[in-house]
């Protein structure tokens, strides 16, 4: 199931997979902001989010990292709206890899299609938006990859520690 909230220019897509088509099993979120997707959610919403994005057409997935909640959705998007993806170099060898989950990841999650991307520079930037990569290691293989931004939005600063130069 998927569910999409507007905040300013942002708009925070939760996904989850949902086994009665009332609850999910674990919300995951991707954002939209201007042509700049940050993020696809998992295998099991890959084809809710294509469809949902079909209008919208991002010009860009950046990847914050390998894990499957955060690329699961690319597949179908590269392949159907043939949307150019990003990400940290060594985020790309992971990807393109089959990991082992534990079991509950692949309940809730599912296997991503293992896929490709081309290098990420220190920002990403679509019109009037830009985005500064700032890598923070610690969560997972590879870097993890927040932004810093000029825009004082409380959904990306929430939940991808994106903050403004006030906070520094
Ligand atoms: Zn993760």
């Amino acid at each position: 199931m998927l569910n999409a909230t507007q905040v300013g220019n942002v708009t925070e897509i939760k996904m989850g997979r949902s086994l009665d088509g009332v609850t999910a099993l674990y919300w995951v979120a991707a954002y939209i902001i201007g042509g700049i997707l940050i993020d696809t959610g998992c295998d099991y919403t890959k084809n809710e989010l294509a469809e949902f994005l079909k209008d919208k057409k991002p010009s860009v997935i950046v990847n914050t990292h390998y894990h499957e909640d955060h690329v699961g959705g690319n597949a179908p998007l590269v392949d159907r709206l043939g949307v150019r993806t990003l990400a940290h170099p060594e985020t790309i060898c992971l990807m393109a890899e089959r990991y082992e989950m534990h079991p509950y990841r692949v309940e809730v999650w599912g296997y991503p299609t293992p896929c490709t991307a081309d290098p990420i520079g220190t920002a990403v930037k679509d019109g009037a938006v830009s985005l500064r990569v700032v890598e923070t290691p610690g969560h997972c293989r590879g870097p993890h990859l927040p932004f810093r931004g000029d825009a004082r939005d409380s959904v990306l600063r929430r939940h991808l520690g994106w903050r403004t130069p006030q906070d520094s």
